[in-house]
């Protein structure tokens, strides 16, 4: 393997370390709806799934907690952390890496599990996203996509995404 898992993901990360969905702090428009325990954990009480080694790289922060579970590293949170430990899933939020097996395209798609509570999910006023975030996450997911542990949680949380677009399309 050319490049560690830790060299991996640390591009990814500083690739996303200033870089955010909106050219302004998009957390003024919902008072940080995506981190706070009233809106999505609580809902879902679900944690982010971390990717492969995450835990090793970001486990120093106190306000996490994270789990071993059949499906693999999940993270919880309480409602803070600090922004070099954001994990990767957060740092992408609300979007998800869609993945086409077929064709090997990477796009960026707003997270399903974000339609509830996220203003850019909804297309909200004042939320058209920076290009400069947009680039640089799908960058790094390339980035990621070198290592196949990572390939394959990418591709697990991308089918899982796209599963439930298709179960609210039958629902609707
Ligand atoms: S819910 Fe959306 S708009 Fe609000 S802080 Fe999270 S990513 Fe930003
Ligand atoms: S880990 Fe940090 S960025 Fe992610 S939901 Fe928790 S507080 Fe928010």
């Amino acid at each position: 393997m050319k490049y560690t898992k830790y060299a991996l993901l640390r591009r990814a990360y500083t690739l996303l370390e200033n870089s955010t969905p909106l050219k302004y702090d998009c957390g003024k428009l919902c008072e940080g709806a995506c981190c706070r325990a009233d809106t999505i954990r609580a809902e879902s009480d679900a944690g982010m799934m971390l990717l492969p080694y995450e835990d090793v790289l970001i486990g120093g922060c106190e306000e996490f907690e994270i789990k071993d579970t059949s499906d693999g590293k999940i993270l919880t949170c309480s409602g803070t952390c600090e922004r070099i430990f954001r994990p990767f899933m957060c740092r992408i939020f609300p979007y998800y890496a869609r993945i086409d097996e077929e064709t090997g395209r990477i796009s960026l798609r707003v997270d399903p599990r974000a339609a509830n509570i996220c203003p850019i999910a909804t297309k909200k006023k004042r939320t058209r996203h920076s290009v400069y975030f947009h680039r640089n996450a799908l960058r790094a997911v390339r980035i990621l996509m070198h290592d196949e542990d990572f390939k394959k949680e990418l591709i697990k949380t991308s089918n899982f995404c796209d599963g439930l677009y298709e179960m609210y399309r039958t629902l609707i």
